[in-house]
């Protein structure tokens, strides 16, 4: 069950119950939908109501930052363990490696995300990144007839946040992918 932080919900999911729901809801066909929540979002959505529905309409909050464990752990609650985005990322890409889904990346600068594409098929061999493009790129025509030529399972927005999560939540359900993860700067940071 989910843990309410400040009207904010959070997944008790750890890595591996994580990649094995998310394996589940892409071969049943279920749109999912994962924001990471730090004690810095819950405070902004403390003021913005928007910002609030919207991280809860995510499929899975992952606890990422100690705060949200430490507030879980004065409640008495379950969540026990963070769970970063990057980390999160690089569990999905190994998965996804082994169980033959296909992945996009949308995000950060030109040529940061082919960076991080080399990257992510250096150290999981046999990941199939079936496409990238850069997070300036605006025309939703043109980002969707990409995404979608490229039938991805899964894809990583990396426009930083609260942006990649209001785009996610406009633009999924007329997306091919069944997994959308909000990464941030994650881009930038596997690409060196
Ligand atoms: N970015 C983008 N399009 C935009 C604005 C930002 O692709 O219109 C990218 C930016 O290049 C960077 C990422 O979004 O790669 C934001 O990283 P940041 O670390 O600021 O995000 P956070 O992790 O703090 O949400």
């Amino acid at each position: 069950m989910k843990e309410n932080i400040l009207g904010v919900q959070i997944s008790p999911l750890n890595y591996e119950q994580l990649i094995s729901s998310l394996l589940k809801d892409i071969d049943e066909k279920r749109k999912a939908f994962i924001v990471a929540i730090n004690p810095e979002k819950i405070m902004k959505a403390q003021e913005d109501e928007q910002l609030k529905e919207l991280l809860n309409k995510a499929t899975y909050q992952i606890p990422d930052g100690i705060g949200v464990i430490l507030a879980s752990r004065l409640k008495g609650g379950n969540i026990h363990s963070r769970v970063t985005g990057i980390d999160l990322m690089l569990k999905i890409c190994e998965a996804a490696a082994k169980h033959h889904k296909k992945v996009f990346l949308y995000g950060a600068k030109p040529g940061i995300a082919e960076k991080a594409k080399e990257e992510l098929i250096k150290q999981f061999p046999g990941l199939n990144i079936v496409g990238v493009l850069h997070g300036y790129e605006k025309d939703i025509d043109i980002i969707r007839h990409t995404i979608n030529e490229a039938k991805p399972d899964i894809i990583f927005v990396a426009l930083g946040s609260p942006r990649q999560e209001y785009w996610i939540l406009e633009n999924m359900n007329t997306l091919y992918p069944m997994i959308f993860q909000g990464v941030g700067g994650s881009f930038d940071v596997i690409s060196g």
